[in-house]
């Protein structure tokens, strides 16, 4: 989908924040880091990440003006520390960076999953250090440094979950972060986050991932078919079924309860379409179908989706 992106490149009259570090430099970490170099949200911008091919490929884009693997020296001297590592990661990175954090710091993340995260850093902070956590959503199904991109967040919604009691100063200085990247900013508690997203965004995928290697596991269909005939749904389920395994993995390790809750309702809805397609129930059938169009058409009205066909993929690509 093409962003509007009109004006966004434009550098902040001065930075939001002196010194800034992103810890991993993955898909999402380096969207950010791309869109704060851009527009110059940060004085200084540290980035980070455990593995050395990572550093080495955030040098060679030049993707923070500091690339460093010691993430503890770096939170010494931060002012917003974002980490960007898969879910079950931010505990170990919590560990190693929280007492390193100087007061009046605000620490932040982008996972997927809110209440265990929270979980799972909170306990490591120092006093006097905010936890406002965050979670961009926007992405595509790959990962690392070469696939982050500056405009991932325009017209995208980033969610905060701060804790009860949260510096209300610290809370509006993430939002302003997120504002500068071009994102809309809603605030809701983690519990809420985790329910919300387990229907819109964990169940989908965890679907997608079970048709795919459903058709995967079939004999009565060989798999160039699958591969040949895929344009007629199976390819759109096939693009949520590569998204990183790492992530989702502890996506759903860490979003248990929600998804579970969720998972028993799509569950018993399905065995209701079940039921009308054995009983033949083609009203049934019909009145879904056209409650599911009108949710797709408020989607595109917001802005979170093209109304091109096919996705906007090209004429040479559409079934
Ligand atoms: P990613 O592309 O796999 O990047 C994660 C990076 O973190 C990798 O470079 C990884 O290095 C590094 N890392 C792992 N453990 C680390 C540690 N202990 N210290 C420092 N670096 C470490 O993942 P991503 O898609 O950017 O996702 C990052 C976070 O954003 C996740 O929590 C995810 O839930 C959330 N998120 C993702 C999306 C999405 O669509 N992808 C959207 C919104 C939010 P190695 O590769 O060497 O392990």
């Amino acid at each position: 989908m093409s962003a509007v992106t009109n004006g966004f490149e434009q550098q902040l009259s001065e930075p939001l924040f002196d010194r800034v570090l992103i810890i991993g430099m993955g898909l999402i970490g380096s969207s950010i880091a791309r869109a704060v170099m851009m527009k110059r949200i940060a004085g200084t911008l540290i980035a980070c990440d455990a593995s050395e091919q990572v550093l080495d490929r955030g040098r060679a884009l030049n993707i923070a003006d500091e690339v460093t693997g010691d993430a503890a020296t770096a939170a010494a001297s931060a002012d917003l520390i974002i980490f960007a590592v898969p879910v079950g990661a931010n505990a170990g990175v919590a560990r190693l960076v929280g007492p390193h954090v100087k007061p009046g710091a605000i620490v932040s993340d982008t996972g997927s999953v809110k209440a265990q995260v929270i979980a799972a850093i909170a306990p490591h902070l120092p006093t006097g250090v905010a936890l406002v956590p965050a979670h961009p959503v926007a992405g595509t199904e790959y990962s690392g440094p070469d696939a982050g991109f500056a405009t991932l967040f325009i017209n995208r919604w980033c969610i905060l979950t701060p804790p009860d009691g949260t510096d209300k100063t610290a809370i509006a200085k993430v939002q302003g972060f997120w504002e500068a990247l071009g994102s809309n900013v809603e605030i809701m508690s983690a519990e809420h986050h985790d329910l919300v997203l387990a229907i819109t965004s964990h169940v989908p995928h965890l679907i997608a991932y079970n048709i795919v290697g459903t058709a995967d596991d079939l004999e009565a269909v060989t798999q160039s078919e699958v591969i040949k005939f895929s344009a007629g749904g199976f390819r759109d389920f096939t693009r949520i079924a590569a998204s990183d395994p790492t992530m989702w993995r502890d996506v759903f390790l860490h979003n248990k309860t929600a998804v579970l809750e969720m998972l028993g309702r799509f569950t018993e809805d399905l065995i209701a379409l079940q039921r009308k397609i054995r009983h033949g129930d083609g009203e049934g059938l019909f009145d879904l179908f056209t409650r599911t169009r009108a949710i797709r058409r408020s989607i595109i009205e917001q802005g979170q989706e093209t109304a091109a066909p096919d996705f906007g993929r090209s004429k040479s690509h559409q079934k």
